[in-house]
């Protein structure tokens, strides 16, 4: 059976290798090549890597870095024509945003122990441009009973309602009684920027509603509350 295609987390987790050994300069028996490709073997994206033979073995590891090379101005050989559109989208993204990259590599390895396995079709619709698992993350961060409870409170006693920040919608008084209480809490520091361990701040917290909290995380990188207020009001 051939292998499930590489998502983005993988991805970026190879480019961030790839920028630090470059395969024109090692081979598969590379110990930090042998470490991305058992990392690879945990990470809780594809449910059912045991029924390949092969999967994201060190070989496979040390072909998708090759995949690079075409993208590379600094190499001159010819490359692997091979690979997906998706490793184009991801060496121009962060090709030139080599910390970014590194920040998000280093989440991905720091945070995905705390992700339960996904097992669900992956929606691909709602990815972050920090790939699946800190995009599960965030959406379990956000579900976070305790702390929405917190925020909610905190704006409701403050401000005697729950308005989502960008649009203004109040479900209390656009649906009556049944409204009340409703809205959601949106983490405005992505996971990649929190240390591990880092208690979330009420502060990083933002009430929105369904919708705009929708809007605010379909672009890569998510909006801000403010940017998502102003093409609200320049329509
Ligand atoms: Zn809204
Ligand atoms: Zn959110």
């Amino acid at each position: 059976m051939r292998n499930p295609k590489w998502t983005r987390d993988e991805l970026i987790l190879a480019l961030d290798l790839y920028f630090r050994c470059s395969p024109t300069k090692t081979n598969k028996e590379n110990k930090e090549i042998i470490a991305l490709s058992d990392l690879l073997n945990t990470l809780p994206i594809h449910p059912n890597r045991n029924g390949y033979e092969k999967f994201r073995n060190p070989n496979g590891v040390y072909m998708k870095l090759c995949n690079f090379l075409r993208f590379d101005p600094n190499y001159s050989g010819k490359g692997l024509k091979e690979g997906g559109k998706l490793e184009e989208d991801i060496w121009f993204e962060f090709s030139n945003n080599r910390e970014k990259l590194k920040k998000i590599s280093q989440a991905i390895v720091n945070f995905a122990p705390e992700v339960p396995r996904l097992i669900e079709k992956n929606n691909l619709e709602d990815e972050f441009e920090e790939g699946q698992v800190l995009t599960k993350l965030h959406k379990i961060r956000e579900r976070s009973s305790t702390l929405v409870k917190k925020k909610k409170n905190d704006v409701i006693a403050k401000t005697g309602k729950l308005t989502c920040e960008s649009c203004g919608f109040d479900f209390a008084e656009f649906y009556g009684e049944i409204g009340k209480g409703l809205a959601e809490c949106h983490h405005t520091k992505p996971v990649s920027e929190l240390k591990k361990g880092e208690k979330t701040k009420l502060r990083e917290l933002s009430i929105l509603c369904a919708n705009c909290h929708r809007v605010i995380h379909k672009s890569k990188p998510m909006l801000t509350i403010a940017e998502l207020k102003t093409i609200i009001e320049k329509r």
